[in-house]
């Protein structure tokens, strides 16, 4: 059984100010561009703790600021900050954070949404896998009013999820991100001092393993980080795509929500890729 396509909103939930554009920048661009659907942001930490370079607070600041940028790029609704230390997401109350995104989810009315994978093994940053539990149990109750019923907007059920994929999985929901990757690399370098960091800790692994990359150090002293990631980037999508016989792609493990499609036996709705 299949009902018509509607407009869907989307809610990403995400530890870091570039998480959802590293590993979800071009589905997004998709969502908005192709599909003319309304994409929010929710970011919960203040990522302070990313930069070699920066003290915390210039580096919330900045932090900030690039991720309104890059969600301007990519034309989202919103960007929403929640403030949490970088870090330390796993010294909150695991109800407390689902709480906060169920109320967000409650307030657009998410139909969709994405976040890093719940049960992804190897994940080793603890802010992702609190983000990742949080959303996922917020999107399965969000439509019971016996949760939270202080709550400003009334229930409401999330239907779909799209969940990160990183390492190597099983997820294989791939999406051909050929018409949206210039947009997300476009995106994704908004986050100057991000880049800054990623190539910062990939020369101290290297130098600690004694590892010589051709240009890199180069590349970290004169500034270049922005197209050592681009490059970077676009190969580590090529690899994705590679695995699904697209050229370049994005890697999520999708889930339906909800009992409906068990009743059935059949899905509901067509998935949107
Ligand atoms: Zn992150």
């Amino acid at each position: 059984m299949t009902t018509g396509r509607k407009r869907k909103v989307v809610l990403v939930v995400v530890a870091h100010g570039d998480d959802m554009e590293f590993l979800a920048g071009g589905t997004v661009a998709r969502f908005v561009d192709e599909k003319g659907y309304d994409v929010y942001e929710y970011i919960l930490t203040d990522n302070s703790k990313g930069s070699y370079r920066l003290g915390p607070a210039e580096l919330a600041g900045a932090s900030a600021r690039e991720a309104e940028e890059a969600g301007r790029v990519l034309g989202l609704r919103a960007v929403r900050f929640e403030g949490y230390a970088d870090g330390e997401l796993n010294a909150e109350p695991v109800n407390a954070i689902r709480g906060k995104i169920m109320a967000v989810i409650r307030e657009v009315k998410a139909d969709i949404v994405m976040s890093w994978d719940p049960f992804a093994p190897y994940e080793g940053h603890p802010d992702h896998r609190v983000v990742a539990m949080a959303s996922l149990e917020a999107a399965s109750f969000s439509g019971n009013p016996r949760f939270h019923p202080e709550h400003a907007h009334p229930p409401h059920p999330v239907t779909e999820a799209y969940w990160f994929a990183k390492s190597p999985t099983n997820a294989r929901c791939f999406v051909d991100i050929s018409s949206t990757i210039d947009k997300k690399l476009e995106a994704l370098l908004k986050h100057d001092t991000q880049m800054a960091l990623t190539v910062d800790g990939i020369l101290q692994e290297a130098r600690a393993l004694g590892v010589s990359v051709p240009g890199l150090e180069q590349a970290a002293e004169a500034g270049a980080h922005g197209a050592l990631m681009d490059a970077g980037v676009r190969a580590f999508c090529a690899r994705t795509g590679a695995q699904a016989g697209l050229p370049v792609a994005e890697q999520f493990r999708y889930e339906r929500l909800g009992m409906l499609d068990t009743v059935l036996g059949a899905p509901a709705i067509e998935p949107d890729f």
